[in-house]
C-alpha cells in the first residue's frame, strides 16, 4: 500500500474504499499515529456512525474484521478520533495525529464460554482473550483481532508512517488514560509499535506468517529456499534482526521452541495476535 494525495492506495494502485465524513477540522501536519478500536457491532454500523454529523467523531480508516480498509477523512486534515488528550507537552491530538478505528468489540462480559459484547452478541472462548488492561486490576474478555484485519492495519500503517515520517505509535488509552481502555490487550502494540517504529522494547519480536512464506538462506528472493518452504500460514516466529524489510526469524514449533531459521520477507507477516513467550 502507500499513500498518494493524502488518501491510502492498495497495490492494485487503487483507492481504498472512501466514505466522506463532514466531521473534520482544519490542516493536520501529524506526527504520531493512534490505534483505536470501535467498540461497535460491524465496520459498517461504526462507518455509518462516524460520517454522521450530529455523532460529532470520525477517524481517518475504518478496517472491518475481513481487512477491508475504508477512508473517512484524507490524512492532512485533522479526524476527531482523540477528545480530550494529551501526550508529551501536547494538549487535543486530534491536531496532531491520524487516528486508526478498528472494527472490535472491545471488553466483554461473562465468561468460561460465554462471552457477551455490551451490545447482546455472545462469543467463544475461541474469540475472546482473557486480560487485565494495564490500567485496570480485574481481568476481562477482550475480542480477538481478526488475522486480516492485523495484516491490513500494519500494512497501512507502515505506508502510512513512511510517508510522513510519524515518530510514535499510541493507543486512544495513551493519550486519554483517565477514560479509555482502546485498543485494549487483544492488540499486539508491541510488536506493533516495534514493527513501524524500529523502538525495541523487548529483545525480541513475536510474528505470524499472515499467508504461505517462503523462508531463505539470505534476506532477498535471490537466496535459496531452504527445508521446511514455504511456511504454512499462521506459523509463529520469532525475528531476530531485520535487514531492511527482510526478518531473519527462528520458526517456532506448537510448544514456541525453535526449530529452523533464515529470512523471510516482512510483508507476509504480522504481529502475533496473543504473545505466549
Ligand atoms: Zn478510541
Amino acid at each position: 500500500m502507500r499513500v498518494k494525495n493524502h488518501k491510502l492506495h492498495a497495490d492494485s494502485g487503487d483507492a481504498v474504499a472512501t466514505v466522506r465524513s463532514p466531521n473534520r477540522g482544519g490542516a493536520l501536519k501529524a506526527r504520531y499515529l493512534v490505534m483505536h478500536y470501535t467498540a461497535g457491532g460491524s465496520a459498517e454500523s461504526s462507518i455509518r456512525h462516524l460520517t454522521k454529523k450530529e455523532s460529532k467523531a470520525s477517524a481517518h480508516l475504518v478496517i472491518g474484521r475481513d481487512g477491508a480498509i475504508t477512508q473517512l477523512v484524507p490524512f492532512n486534515r485533522v479526524a476527531w478520533h482523540a477528545g480530550r488528550s494529551r501526550w508529551q507537552g501536547l494538549i487535543g491530538m486530534n491536531r496532531h495525529s491520524i487516528g486508526i478505528e478498528l472494527d472490535n468489540a472491545g471488553p466483554l462480559d461473562g465468561g468460561d464460554g460465554q462471552w457477551r459484547s455490551w451490545f447482546g452478541r455472545t462469543y467463544t472462548d475461541d474469540d475472546v482473550i482473557v486480560a487485565t488492561h494495564r490500567f485496570e486490576e480485574i481481568e476481562r474478555g477482550w475480542l480477538r483481532y481478526s488475522e486480516a484485519q492485523l495484516t491490513a492495519v500494519l500494512e497501512a500503517s507502515e505506508a502510512i508512517v513512511s510517508h510522513y515520517g510519524l515518530i510514535e505509535v499510541l493507543g486512544h488509552d495513551d493519550i486519554a488514560p483517565e477514560r479509555k481502555l482502546d485498543p485494549g490487550p487483544a492488540f499486539p502494540m508491541e510488536n506493533f509499535r516495534s514493527h513501524l517504529v524500529g523502538r525495541a522494547d523487548d529483545e525480541f519480536e513475536l510474528f505470524e506468517t499472515a499467508a504461505g512464506l517462503n523462508i531463505r538462506e539470505g534476506p532477498g528472493v535471490q537466496f535459496a529456499k531452504i527445508a521446511g518452504s514455504p511456511l504454512a500460514k499462521g506459523t509463529r516466529l520469532r525475528s531476530e534482526l531485520r535487514d531492511g524489510s527482510w526478518h531473519f526469524v527462528e520458526v517456532l514449533d506448537k510448544n514456541g521452541d525453535p526449530e529452523t531459521t533464515g529470512w523471510v520477507h516482512g510483508n507476509f507477516i504480522a504481529p502475533a495476535p496473543s504473545v505466549v513467550v
